[in-house]
């Protein structure tokens, strides 16, 4: 990942007239552009991989099945794309899925990749109401689409999930799952139920998968996950009660681990990896690992 802290990211709904080319009446500026799951970029994921125009698009010869604003970088309009599932791609340029590109991207453009995936995928899924099945309408002002005969309006979902490292005296729980790439270890964490709080969707993920009970339940942070609409909400907490019991078959081990003994954590991509970092940064060390 690549700081750049001087760039500034305003979203917005409405196209301003610098969005529009003047003389065609076409979208202008940044475009991020997938095609299914994957982004469309100038170059390779590794060798600073660039976001296309609209104006390489259309050199391209690449046409977007429909369109969204989404705001302006440092002035410059940027906007998200749908491509045609297959559409084939010069050889200056690649299609890939986001998570290759995190070492590549500024955090910015990253930020607005995983924004632009969520809102393609809104849209695509919206055209029509959930409801009674007519077509739907951009509502202006707003990200929403609404139906034209009963007025259900949808707007972009976000699912959020708790994920919780514990601690327990000098060492940290951490657990495989079976659903994990092999070896590889992580935190507990699981999706927030229809009227639970956050921190009651920790303590029962926690009890759940691991039996054990917490003393204090403490914010850290949150993250964006664009896959597919998720947002990660991080929290630290204490050890209280309870030894480690697998629950219902997600987790294939779990254990705690101290500074000499760390197993494969995450990659550096993670918010669970920004809690283990955080944690051996407390404790006074650093983690010698991507
Ligand atoms: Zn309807």
């Amino acid at each position: 990942m690549i700081d750049s802290h001087s760039t500034k990211f305003l979203p917005e709904t409405e196209p301003t007239d610098h969005a529009w080319d003047a003389a065609s009446g076409n979208p202008r500026g940044r475009c991020f552009a997938f095609s299914g799951s994957d982004m469309l970029i100038l170059g390779t994921p590794h060798e600073s991989p660039r976001i296309p125009s609209w104006d390489d698009l259309r050199t391209w010869d690449i046409p977007a099945i429909r369109y969204q604003y989404l705001g302006t970088l440092d002035g410059e309009p940027c906007w998200s794309a749908e491509l045609a599932s297959g559409v084939p791609v010069p050889d200056i340029a690649t299609l890939c899925g986001l998570r290759t590109l995190y070492d590549g991207l500024s955090e910015s453009h990253y930020a607005i990749a995983g924004r632009a995936a969520q809102i393609i995928a809104w849209d695509r899924d919206h055209q029509h109401c959930g409801r009674c099945g007519d077509p739907t309408e951009r509502v202006a002002g707003e990200r929403g689409r609404r139906c034209n005969r009963c007025d259900l309006t949808a707007y972009p979902r976000v699912t959020p999930a708790v994920i919780v490292l514990i601690e327990r005296d000098d060492r940290i729980l951490l657990a495989r799952g079976r659903a994990f790439v092999p070896r590889r270890f992580g935190i507990i964490v699981g999706f927030v139920e229809p009227g639970e709080s956050l921190e009651d969707a920790v303590q029962r993920e926690v009890r759940e998968e691991v039996g054990i009970e917490l003393a204090r339940i403490d914010y850290f942070g949150s993250q964006p996950w664009p896959f597919p609409h998720g947002i990660m909400i991080g929290f630290r907490a204490t050890h209280l009660r309870g030894e480690i019991a697998l629950g219902d078959g997600e987790l294939a081990e779990a254990g705690w681990y101290g500074a000499k003994d760390l197993p494969e954590i995450p990659a550096k991509l993670s918010i669970a990896r920004r809690l283990i970092d955080d944690w051996a940064h407390r404790r006074g060390f650093v983690i010698d690992q991507p």
